[in-house]
């Protein structure tokens, strides 16, 4: 863990009074993004600051269950109320995310704004002018880990609603331990949250065990019909049409994990998925392991970005351009990926 002492200083110096805290994740918000969130607005709300966590848009419904979830406000919905809690706001944290491009419509906003700013996060390449007051740290697996680790060292004690949503961050992005998971301080942090009262079956049962049949049906469509193994088997990719997402009642977060489903195949380095959205866009999710990086590939051929093994991007034109787009420039990532592994 880097030493964040001089930025706990002046987070420690900001909060000495009173603020008026507005807390923003990511655009197309998961359980990281909603877990941090929420946790901090418990937290500072209850250290005496006003706060108000706003959404870029707004957050899949299986996520809504966390306590405070009603409270947050959404600037595709209600952009009027969005904007005058920002020109109120004293302070900002941002969360989860390393570049303002990531708050799609709100980035607009955020870029205009004189306000200090908080960031916290775990993504590679922060933009640095964002802030100064900047908690960026690769090695932890989720920015409710992260949370955690600062919220202690500010004397802040989660309460049992608060430690549910740190959890579930850590959950969602470690995919329930699985991967960015192989650090011990990771465990020590779940074992305390366990210990502030975390319902941890309940977290389990309303996150990973509540999917609706059709969602079960479409992901079984996915993988049985739609998968795709390319360059041997070293590569995986899914498409989905909006027309083949709405045949099976599709809600935001039905395609959440199905990404990394094809990683469990032998062989597997490469998995992708394409999901047809409104107006032509076409979301990119790209998943890998080892030392394969996606999030370069993602930032050069699909505008992306995000960790080396987990990253996304986006596409816009026809679904099936995007999958030749996909195949054409895989082909040449693979190739230089190869050619560095005989220079070294
Ligand atoms: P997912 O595939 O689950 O949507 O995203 C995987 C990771 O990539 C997440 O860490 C997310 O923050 C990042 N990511 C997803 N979409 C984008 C994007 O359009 N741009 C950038 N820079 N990162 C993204
Ligand atoms: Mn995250």
């Amino acid at each position: 863990m880097s030493d964040f002492s001089k930025q706990l200083d002046a987070l420690s110096e900001r909060l000495s009074q009173p603020q008026n805290i507005v807390v923003i994740p990511h655009k197309d918000p998961d359980g990281d993004a909603i877990g941090s969130s929420l946790a901090w607005f418990r937290v500072l709300n209850a250290a005496g600051h006003k706060t108000t966590v706003v959404l870029p848009d707004a957050a899949p419904s299986a996520l809504m269950w966390m306590e405070s979830s009603s409270a947050m406000l959404v600037y595709a919905e209600d952009a009027e109320k969005v904007l005058a809690c920002i020109a109120e706001a004293t302070l900002l944290f941002f969360l989860d995310f390393n570049t303002l491009s990531r708050t799609g419509k709100l980035a607009a906003v955020l870029q205009e704004s004189p306000l200090p700013v908080v960031l916290i996060d775990h993504h590679p390449f922060p933009d640095e002018a964002l802030t100064e007051i900047m908690f960026s740290e690769v090695k932890v697996s989720s920015t409710c880990e992260l949370s955690y680790v600062l919220m202690k060292a500010l004397n802040f004690v989660p309460d049992k609603a608060a430690a549910e949503c740190l959890y579930t961050g850590i959950m969602t992005d470690t995919g329930m331990l699985n991967h960015n998971s192989a650090h011990p301080a990771i465990y020590k942090t779940v074992a305390e949250l366990l210990e502030l009262g975390v319902d941890k079956d309940k977290v389990h049962r309303e996150v990973f065990h509540s999917s609706s049949a059709s969602r079960m049906r479409l992901i079984g469509h996915a993988l049985c019909n739609k998968m795709h193994l390319l360059f041997g088997g070293q590569v995986a990719y899914i498409a989905l049409s909006d027309e083949e997402l709405q045949g099976f009642d599709y809600q935001p977060g039905d395609t959440e994990g199905l990404v990394n489903m094809p990683l469990s195949i032998e062989g597997v380095e490469i998995a992708a998925l394409m999901t047809e959205k409104e107006g032509g866009q076409i979301k990119m999710s790209f998943r890998s392991k080892g030392k394969l990086a996606v999030n370069t590939f993602s930032e050069q051929y699909f505008s992306g970005g995000g960790h080396r093994n987990a990253a996304g991007g986006e596409f816009w034109g026809l679904l099936s351009d995007a999958e030749v787009r996909f195949k054409e420039s895989m082909k040449i990532y693979l190739q230089e990926v190869h050619l560095q592994e005989v220079q070294l």
